[in-house]
């Protein structure tokens, strides 16, 4: 008789990630294929499912529709912006206090240190910059985004540049009480193209543009949310590898996969504010830095060939496999399945 009687089918073809049942284990198997599940997705730190986002994690530990179980320890012990399950309700406290930040309104003081800071890093890894725009409106309606500020900062929040940006046509619309920009601000303000020159010599930071890989040489990765729209609207190419891009990074997306707005992930994930009336591109800056230093920190297990897309994965879930496949535990079977997406803890390896 075969052994695998006696357990339930129910039970064997649960998927050791995510917890969905099949009927049927070549049913587990093709989910797993197309799944993608990994050591980097957010983690209940109760059951241990995983989440294709922070924001599916968080419907799974508050609500709407939680799991009841979970609810009731994270009401309990865990923090509600890093999503994270504490020891205690003392040391959730303790945590969640220094969860929670508050908008870096130390702004002039930022300036102080403009020039002297182009050498500096954090920890392990390649250096990194956020770069924030703010759009004046162009053409006859005016809806055409014209760049009109941009900010660049490092990993500790200084400034390397901030500056308005006289478009290369006519603003028919400043949009004032959003970017409280006036006429006269761009007049004399540096051209788009010195703007251009100044971007790429902090991007590629000594690099030949030619030369920049990821992992290696002095180009600095890029932070920032949305900057498929910035770098167009500044005419500014770069290697999307060195890209980190908060708009569009799995983990920060809505169930629905669609895009949540940097003004709900500062709120959800760090705790304050932004883009309340006239706004800076430097609060953009800050905001999108700390989203990624957080995520950065993550401690994941480290995997010799993290992704997928690694020759090394490339027949992991192969169709010629399928007999195999159906001989391994869920266990197993996630235990080879990896990303899709780049994670985020991998830039501090
Ligand atoms: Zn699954
Ligand atoms: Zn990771
Ligand atoms: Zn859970
Ligand atoms: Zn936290």
């Amino acid at each position: 008789m075969d052994s695998r009687i006696k357990y339930p089918e129910t039970h064997r073809n649960k998927c050791a990630a995510c917890f969905r049942q099949f009927n049927k284990l070549e049913h587990l198997v093709e989910h797993m294929r197309i799944s993608y599940h990994s050591v980097h997705e957010p983690t209940c730190g109760i059951c241990g499912k995983h989440c294709r986002s922070f924001e599916s994690l968080r419907e799974h530990l508050i609500g709407p529709l939680p799991k009841h179980e979970c609810r009731d320890i994270f009401a309990n012990r865990g923090c509600k912006f890093c999503l994270k399950v504490l020891e205690s309700p003392y040391s959730q406290r303790i945590h969640q206090e220094r969860c929670q930040l508050s908008a870096n309104t130390g702004l002039i003081g930022r300036f102080a240190n403009l020039g002297i800071r182009d050498n500096l890093t954090i920890g392990k890894g390649p250096q990194v910059v956020a770069l924030a725009c703010k759009m004046a409106g162009g053409g006859s309606d005016g809806s055409l985004d014209l760049c009109a500020r941009v900010c660049i900062i490092d990993e500790r929040e200084n400034i390397l540049f901030h500056s308005y940006v006289k478009p290369p046509i006519p603003v028919t619309n400043y949009r004032y009480e959003t970017t409280g920009i006036r006429p006269e601000y761009l007049r004399d303000a540096m051209t788009m193209r010195q703007v251009q020159r100044r971007i790429q010599d902090f991007l590629c930071n000594g690099e030949p543009v030619w030369k920049i890989r990821p992992k290696s040489g002095r180009a600095r990765i890029l932070v920032g949310h949305g900057l498929d729209h910035d770098l167009e609207s500044l005419q500014v190419e770069y290697r999307s590898e060195m890209i980190r891009d908060t708009e569009k990074y799995p983990p920060l997306m809505k169930t629905s996969k669609l895009s949540n707005s940097l003004k709900y992930l500062t709120q959800a994930y760090l705790g304050y504010e932004i883009q309340t009336g006239m706004q800076d591109p430097y609060e953009d800056c800050v905001a999108t830095m700390r989203l990624y230093m957080r995520l950065r920190s993550q401690a994941h297990k480290i995997e010799e060939y993290p992704l997928a897309s690694d020759p090394q994965n490339k027949n992991n879930f192969a169709s010629w496999r399928q007999r195999e496949l159906e001989g391994m535990s869920p266990d197993q079977m996630l235990a080879i399945s990896r990303s899709d997406y780049y994670c985020w803890c991998l830039d501090s390896i």
